[in-house]
């Protein structure tokens, strides 16, 4: 299976064959080293360090899972959550962000409860859900983000 991963340098595409995922990765159109860059296809941790530059200037449409790790119904949707970024793997950038250490983002997007998940295209947050809702739900908020 190959994964994708979008430059940090210049927002390229790069598929990158699993079998060649333990090797250092450079971007194949500028050439900047893509090791730590987050891939599409699974949920990839994230800091509040890390927001602007992988989230607001993502160039594919993200979803970011703000979670605590101590909170029930964010443990039953994280499963839902890895599912759906396989599934959309290469069109949609997945990232899971720790309330309970990353406190700043949650603050600047008025989270109030986790599971918060919220939705971005172009940089700009353009829908959310609140709660532990159905796969259906969610999948249908992608569908839209995609559109
Ligand atoms: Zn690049």
């Amino acid at each position: 299976m190959n994964t994708l991963i979008v430059c940090p340098g210049c927002g390229s595409k790069n598929r990158i064959p699993a079998d060649k995922r333990h090797l250092t990765p450079k971007c194949g159109r500028c050439g900047v080293s893509l090791v730590g860059a987050p891939v599409s296809g699974i949920v990839n941790p994230l800091t509040d360090a890390q927001f602007q530059q992988r989230v607001e200037r993502s160039t594919l449409p993200v979803l970011v899972d703000f979670y605590s790790p101590t909170c029930g119904p964010c443990r039953t949707i994280a499963p839902v959550v890895d599912t759906l970024a396989g599934l959309y793997a290469g069109r949609l950038l997945v990232f899971k962000l720790d309330t309970s250490t990353q406190q700043m983002s949650a603050a600047r997007f008025g989270i109030r409860g986790v599971p918060t998940l919220l939705f971005f295209k172009n940089g700009q947050m353009v829908d959310q859900l609140v709660g532990a809702v159905p796969r259906a739900e969610i999948e249908g908020r992608i569908e839209n983000l995609l559109a």
